[in-house]
C-alpha cells in the first residue's frame, strides 16, 4: 500500500504545485493521475521517488517514509520503484543495451558503474528485458536511431531492470500517436497483471484514461478534486470528465485491434 498524506510541495520560486495532496494506492492498483498541464501531476509522480522533495506531508510505502528517508535507505526504495518518462529520457548516443542496463545501477557499486561494467548476469537480464519489449533485435543500436514508440519500450525495458515493485510513468503516451499510445499502454498493463506491479501513470486522454486504469485521482491546482473506481470512470459522461477535468474530454483514438474488448470504455 502506498499512502500519501497531507502532501505538499511549494517550489523555490513560491509556486504551490502541491496542495495537502492525500490518496492511498492498495498494492497492484493501476491508478491514473487525471489533470490539465500544470495541476501538478508530474511534480506528485517526482515526489514520490524524490527526484524532487516535498516540502510537507507523507508518503508511506512498504513502511518507510519516502518523503523523509535518507542515504542508503532511500536509495533501496529507490531500487523498488521504477520511472517512466513523457520524451523517454534516453542517453541518445549510447546503445539501447547501455541504456537498458543503466536501470541497474541501483544495484551497481559505483567504481563498476563508473566504468560502465555491468555483470553477464545483468545483461542476460538486460536481453530479456528486451526482449519482452518486443525490441531485442535492437539492442546494438544507437537509442536515437529508434522510433518513438521504441524509444519509449526501452524506457519500460530500463525501468524493469531495477526490478521494481512500483512503476510511475509520467505521461508515458503524450509524445506517441494512437497505435503506438495503446501499445505502450498495453505493455504496462501486463506489468500490472501479470508482475502485479503498481502503476502510477499520468494520462490525459480519457478513452485510454477509461480503457487502462483501475482507479482515477483527479488533480486541480495542486489539490485532489476527484477520486473514482474503474466502473465510476467508465460510467463518467463527458460532462462529468469536463467538470473534473476543467476541459473537454479529448480522446487518442485509434487502439490495437482486439484492443477495446471487454473494456466497456468508448468506442473508439
Ligand atoms: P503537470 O505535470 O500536471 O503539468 P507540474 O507538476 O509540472 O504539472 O507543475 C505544477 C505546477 O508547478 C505548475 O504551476 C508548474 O509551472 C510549477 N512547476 C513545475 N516545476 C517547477 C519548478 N521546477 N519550479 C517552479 N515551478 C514549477
Amino acid at each position: 500500500m502506498l499512502e500519501v498524506r497531507n502532501l505538499t510541495k511549494v517550489y523555490n520560486d513560491g509556486t504551490v504545485a502541491l496542495k495537502n495532496v492525500s490518496f492511498s494506492v492498495p498494492d497492484g492498483e493501476f491508478l491514473v493521475v487525471i489533470g490539465l498541464s500544470g495541476s501538478g501531476k508530474s511534480t506528485l509522480l517526482r515526489c514520490i521517488n524524490r527526484l524532487i522533495d516535498p516540502t510537507e506531508g507523507e508518503i508511506i510505502w512498504n513502511g518507510v517514509d519516502l518523503a523523509k528517508v535518507e542515504g542508503e535507505a532511500l536509495r533501496k526504495s529507490r531500487r523498488k520503484i521504477g520511472m517512466v518518462f513523457q520524451h523517454f529520457n534516453l542517453v541518445k548516443r549510447s546503445s539501447v543495451l547501455k541504456n537498458v542496463l543503466s536501470g541497474r545501477l541501483g544495484y551497481t557499486s559505483s567504481w563498476k558503474s563508473l566504468l560502465g561494467r555491468f555483470s553477464d548476469e545483468d545483461h542476460q537480464k538486460a536481453m530479456q528485458a528486451l526482449s519482452r519489449l518486443g525490441i531485442a533485435d535492437q539492442a546494438h543500436k544507437r537509442a536515437d536511431e529508434l522510433s518513438g514508440g521504441q524509444q519509449q519500450r526501452v524506457g519500460v525495458a530500463r525501468a524493469l531492470m531495477q526490478e521494481p515493485e512500483m512503476i510511475l510513468a509520467d505521461e508515458p503516451v503524450a509524445s506517441l500517436d494512437p497505435v503506438l499510445a495503446h501499445s505502450i499502454m498495453q505493455r504496462l498493463e501486463n506489468l500490472n497483471k501479470e508482475d502485479k506491479l503498481t502503476i502510477l501513470c499520468s494520462l490525459h486522454y480519457l478513452d485510454l484514461v477509461q480503457r487502462y486504469s483501475t482507479s482515477v485521482i483527479g488533480l486541480r491546482n495542486g489539490e485532489v478534486v476527484y477520486r473514482g473506481s474503474r466502473s465510476e470512470i467508465q460510467s463518467m459522461t463527458d460532462n462529468e470528465f469536463k467538470e473534473i477535468y476543467g476541459e473537454d474530454a479529448e480522446r487518442v483514438g485509434g487502439g490495437l485491434e482486439g484492443n477495446m474488448q471487454n473494456s466497456g470504455g468508448t468506442a473508439v
